[in-house]
């Protein structure tokens, strides 16, 4: 079938009796597109200089284009690319809807709302997520420094999505087998200073260990911070190993505030996680990082725009 005129599409639209619901949906998915050159050259900016993405050779000669992005051949390695290989948003098609479609991401869409915003199909939508997000994702703080909150929230796994499932299906979220933290729960270790700077990690199921905190707090904490924590003996083993300094808030015991030694701007972030992640209705346990970090990102402010978030997730590995 041949694509209709833009006449044909305008007599199409004149003679369809719309509703006001699907006016305003007509009327933000005009306003929405944009031209795939803007995208592209968007792109091919972000990349510009970068040299071979395969081999890290500096010397790249230009060979011809292909979908509308420039083409080059490595004088080392002999191999071509373009700006997007080797970033997680290689091989993605439909490059003019990328920019509405991050507006729906900087908007918290469900997958089904960006594909009716987009007009793209749900699977498209769903994979787009979850290579914008994750690819964003890799914009986070290299280090935390002078004082450091640190806690653990945890979140019922979930197999949702999952064609192999490794215990009979739970309804409407269901509860744990247990009672208390164990094996059915991910665990999501979050760590921020008080300048804001936030890091997020998945670090499986259980109460986290002191090797654990070792592997993910180690090398991002700056020497001479002050670590707080609850005061569970993981945190005490990790920060006596490491040589940390470490104060705590006895939160069993009811003890919250001890002058400036609290955990309210990393419980803060907790709560503003979990209300955010209600209105998704679940997320898969293998995901996690990816709504953690893309909720990280959404509280930093630091991409605002459709195109800073396009910038950050087309950036090599
Ligand atoms: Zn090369």
């Amino acid at each position: 079938m041949n694509s209709p005129t833009s006449a044909q599409l305008l007599s199409a639209l004149t003679a369809a009796e719309l509703s006001a619901d699907e006016l305003a949906q007509l009327r933000a998915w005009v306003a929405g597109i944009r031209h795939p050159g803007e995208c592209l050259a968007l792109i091919e900016a972000a990349a510009q200089g970068r040299g071979c993405p395969r081999c890290g050779a500096s010397r790249v000669h230009r060979c011809g284009q292909a979908s509308g992005l420039q083409r080059f051949r490595c004088l080392a390695c002999r191999r071509s690319s373009n700006a997007l290989t080797g970033t997680p948003l290689a091989r993605l098609r439909h490059r003019g809807h990328w920019l509405t479609y991050l507006q729906c991401v900087l908007d918290s869409r469900t997958v089904r709302a960006a594909a009716a915003v987009t007009g793209v199909h749900r699977t498209t939508s769903f994979r787009w997520r979850h290579r914008f997000v994750p690819g964003a994702m890799r914009d986070r703080p290299a280090s935390l420094s002078i004082v450091v909150e640190v806690d653990e929230t945890y979140l019922l796994e979930s197999q949702k999505g999952s064609r192999d499932m490794t215990r009979p299906a739970r309804y409407r979220g269901g509860v744990a087998p247990h009672r208390g933290i164990g094996r059915a729960h991910d665990c999501l270790l979050v760590a921020r200073d008080r300048a804001g700077n936030t890091l997020d990690f998945h670090t499986g199921r259980g109460p986290v260990s002191a090797e654990q905190l070792g592997c993910c707090l180690r090398p991002v904490l700056a020497p001479d911070v002050l670590l707080i924590s609850d005061g569970a003996a993981a945190y005490r083993r990790f920060t006596k190993d490491a040589g940390i300094r470490h104060d705590w808030v006895n939160v069993r015991a009811g003890m919250r505030v001890r002058g400036d030694i609290h955990l309210q701007n990393v419980n803060g972030w907790h709560a503003r996680f979990k209300g955010w992640m209600v209105h998704f209705r679940g997320v898969a346990s293998r995901y996690l990082a990816h709504y953690s970090g893309w909720q990280r990102l959404l509280d930093a402010g630091r991409l605002r725009t459709p195109a800073q978030w396009l910038v950050a997730a087309a950036k090599l590995g």
